[in-house]
Order: structure tokens, then C-alpha cells, then sequence
């Protein structure tokens, strides 16, 4: 039986393999199809690309969003983008370049309560991510010796009831859907459980496909919400969320079982196939 996993990120965001290391370990658990989704970055799909030539593995160009309405958050996730677009890419820099100055002022706010952190510092420990945020500040509170951990960085300042805490630069469902489609991808709403109420609306909007099958999702969750998919006739999709953290808890790329069909019919919708055996990427982003 031919496996996919439609939703790994890497060490282009926030993710601990590279995206030649996740093409090593699905080529290995023999894996047809894997997409790889960083939060606001397409930086990793070229290396997969790349390191999935002349194997049997197709990898589709995706990315994760992360938008909000209301005081909710939903992330939108987009395949088969086209990751040469420029216009995708001018918006995804705008979209980092908003993470970093949410984390400087958390950082400043943090100073102006005694607690110093080197910025530099802080920027040294996120390296080449996508993903710079809280998580980062955290790692410098704790070697500073403000917190003995990270958890205790989230409840005590960084959190979302925290003094140190600053609100996020959000774009609107509307935006995020309208991001994806404009480069030619198809937007799924990611990890929709909790969420069904929003399903309707993203449909109206253009949505492709709802996140069915999900680690900690039982089989009557994804059922019910494959069967809400095929309401609102979107493709129901699934995959790991794969991050490689050691609160994975032995979770592996290809671990939650998602159907076949998943793939194919995003294939059909979409306007390309890039299929990793036969695609030459050039360049880098
Ligand atoms: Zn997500
Ligand atoms: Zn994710």
C-alpha cells in the first residue's frame, strides 16, 4: 500500500531534519508522495526536490499560514505552489519580517521588566528559521538564567496572558486563501478539528481541502470530518505535522495513514505536477 503524509516541516521553519533528511527517511519508509509545509517559507522545497530525484517520491511544494479571525487562529496550508513566484515570495518576506519584529519588541518589553536578553543572542539561537518567535526568546530567558524553562518563559512573561506578550501580525482567512491561489496552490484548512464551524465559510472563499486524518485525531473524528469535506465538496487530506521535537513522541514522517485518493485528486485540481523524480530544480530561494 502506497503511503503519503501531506503536512512535514522542516529546518526551513521550525522543523529539526532537513528537507533532504525528511526525503531520506520517506524514501525509506517507502512513501509515494510527501509535502513539505514550512510556516511562511518555500525555502525547503528546492533541497527536496532536489534530493528526491531518481527515487520513486513525489514532493509537493507547500506552505503553512497562519491567519485569524476574530480572536481565532487557523492555519491554512497550500499545495502545489508555484515556489518561483515572485509575487508569493515578496508576501512571504513581508510575513517574516513580522515575526522578527514581534519578537524585538517582546524582547524590548522584556528589558523594560529588568529581564535582559541579548537580541543578537536571540537571533543566533533561531538561526535561518521561518518560525522566529517565542520559542527562541524563551531559550535566551532560560540561559540567562530568568527561567529555569521554557514552559515557564510562556506562563510567567511570553505567553499569551503574559506581560511580555505581543500580538501577532495576522492576515485574514480571506488573505490567506487569496496568497495560495494567486501562486497557483491549493489552500486546505490545516487541523480543522474544533474548527468545523469555520468550514463553510472557507468553502465560499475558494477552500480545496480540509486536514482530515491527523495525529490524535481518532477514526470517528476523521470520518466525521472527511464526511464534512465531501459535504462541502473538498478533497479531505491528511499528514503528521511532522517537527522531529522530542514531544513528537516517536511520531515518524508517513504515521498517520491518509488515503491514496488524497493526493490524486489534489493532483487533478491542480494546475501542475511537480513530481520530484522528473523536476529539475534550479536555484535557491
Ligand atoms: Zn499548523
Ligand atoms: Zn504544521
Amino acid at each position: 500500500m502506497s503511503r503519503v503524509d501531506l503536512h512535514i516541516h522542516t529546518t526551513a521553519s521550525d522543523g529539526v531534519l532537513t528537507p533532504a533528511e525528511v526525503v531520506q527517511v520517506a524514501v525509506e519508509r517507502c512513501l509515494s508522495a510527501v509535502a513539505i509545509t514550512d510556516h511562511d517559507t518555500t525555502g525547503g522545497i528546492d533541497q527536496a526536490l532536489v534530493a528526491a530525484e531518481g527515487t520513486q517520491l513525489e514532493v509537493i511544494p507547500g506552505v503553512e499560514l497562519s491567519a485569524e479571525q476574530g480572536s481565532r487562529e487557523m492555519h491554512i496550508l497550500g499545495y502545489y505552489v508555484d515556489h518561483q513566484d515572485g509575487a508569493l515570495q515578496e508576501k512571504l518576506v513581508v510575513l517574516r519580517r513580522a515575526r522578527r519584529e514581534r519578537a524585538w519588541k517582546m524582547v524590548r518589553k522584556l528589558a523594560g521588566m529588568g529581564m535582559r536578553v541579548s537580541w543578537d543572542r536571540v537571533m543566533e539561537i533561531a538561526g535561518d528559521t521561518s518560525a522566529f518567535g517565542r520559542p527562541h526568546i524563551a531559550v535566551a530567558l532560560r540561559e540567562g538564567g530568568h527561567v529555569d524553562s521554557i514552559n515557564e518563559a510562556f506562563y510567567k512573561y511570553i505567553g499569551r496572558l503574559g506581560p511580555a506578550y505581543v500580538a501577532r501580525y495576522k492576515l485574514s482567512p480571506a488573505q490567506a486563501l487569496q496568497m495560495i491561489k494567486d501562486a497557483g496552490g491549493l489552500p486546505v484548512l490545516a487541523h480543522p478539528r474544533r474548527q468545523e464551524d469555520i468550514v463553510a465559510g472557507l468553502a465560499g472563499l475558494g477552500l480545496a481541502g480540509l486536514e482530515a486524518y491527523y495525529p490524535r485525531y481518532s477514526a470517528v473524528e476523521s470520518e466525521a470530518l472527511a464526511m464534512l469535506a465531501e459535504r462541502h465538496g473538498l478533497i479531505a487530506t491528511g499528514g503528521t505535522d511532522y517537527h522531529g521535537y522530542d514531544g513528537d513522541a516517536g511520531l515518524a514522517v508517513g504515521d498517520v495513514p491518509v488515503p491514496m485518493e488524497s493526493v490524486e485528486r489534489l493532483r487533478a485540481l491542480g494546475d501542475r505536477h511537480v513530481a520530484g523524480r522528473s523536476q529539475h530544480a534550479g536555484g535557491s530561494d
